[in-house]
């Protein structure tokens, strides 16, 4: 690794549209480091030559996103055990020996971003329900049960994905059919939806919050828009909200403590920029 200078960015395709690097370079020139972080546009068939690139150019490391978190384990030297119940990596550290390290920092993005809105907020306060099965499903799942939560209420469009997923993630996991959503709100004290539905350009996710209680919080991993529909209804009806904002800042610390040993802070300027470009 270059010792003078820090090179990382994130892998993915399409990556235009990423704000990791707005976020890892605002904290570089926080810190006054020597670096940056670029976008690295890697399209599918290309995974395995661009991550053997990293240590090639000399690189810290990088983010990784879609479509690559899961096939990125693949070319790894070792993967942090919680990035393995996960089934993903974010996040690649490239070792002083030139060992490829993975690991999964979006459940600790949304715990922490959770914190953030709501200090007094526990996993151990009641029922979990969580929409969608997909990757961004699995991370949070994950971190809810090591955080503590006593159930967790897996709801997917697919039946079948979310009744698989339950069955690797254990016992406090409960699928439940798609049709049943609106029921099964009853109870809960966290609501978190981490399907596409209500992100630009997607139909609001079809669900009535009648039987939701109103201490119940309620979150998005969705930050386009930063007030999905849910979280709109949500809002009016009483209940305190979470954007996925939070989650994608906070994910970003982590990394960036990893590749410039410095644990980066969450300040309400960095919100301000990152607000100005989802304007
Ligand atoms: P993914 O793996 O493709 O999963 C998408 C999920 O959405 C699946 O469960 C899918 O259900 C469901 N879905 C798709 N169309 C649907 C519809 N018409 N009705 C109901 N459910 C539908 O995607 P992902 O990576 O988990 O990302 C999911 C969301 O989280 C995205 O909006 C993404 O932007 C967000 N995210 C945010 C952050 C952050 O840092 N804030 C990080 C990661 C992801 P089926 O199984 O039935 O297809």
């Amino acid at each position: 690794m270059n010792k003078n200078f820090t090179m990382t960015g994130v892998m993915g395709w399409p990556v235009a549209h990423s704000r990791s690097p707005l976020i890892h370079n605002h904290w570089i020139a926080q810190h006054g480091l020597t670096g940056a972080y670029g976008l690295f546009t890697v399209e599918q068939g290309n995974l395995a030559d661009a991550i053997r690139g990293l240590r090639a150019l000399g690189l810290a490391g990088s983010n990784i996103t879609i479509p690559h978190k899961v096939e990125a384990m693949k070319y790894m030297d070792w993967i942090d055990p919680l990035a393995q119940r996960m089934g993903a990596i974010n996040t690649i550290v490239v070792q002083a020996d030139g060992a490829l390290h993975g690991f999964n920092h979006d459940g600790f993005g949304f715990i922490q971003s959770l914190l953030e809105a709501q200090p007094t907020w526990r996993a151990e306060a009641g029922p979990a329900v969580v929409l969608g099965a997909g990757g961004a499903a699995r991370a949070i799942i994950v971190s809810l049960m090591d955080a503590g939560a006593p159930e967790i209420r897996l709801i997917n469009r697919t039946h079948s994905k979310a009744q698989d997923l339950a069955q690797e993630l254990g016992a406090i996991v409960h699928p439940v059919n798609w049709r049943d959503r609106d029921t099964a709100l009853q109870g809960a004290s966290l609501l978190v939806n981490t399907t596409n539905q209500g992100m630009q350009g997607e139909p609001a996710l079809d669900i009535a919050l009648t039987h939701l209680p109103s201490s119940a919080l309620v979150c998005d991993a969705i930050y386009i828009p930063l007030e999905t529909p849910l979280l709109q209804s949500a809002r009016e009806r009483g209940n305190a909200t979470v954007n996925g904002l939070g989650m994608l800042l906070h994910q970003a610390r982590p990394a960036f403590h990893a590749w410039f040993g410095v644990m980066p802070e969450v300040t309400p300027a960095l919100y301000q920029k990152l607000r100005a470009t989802l304007a």
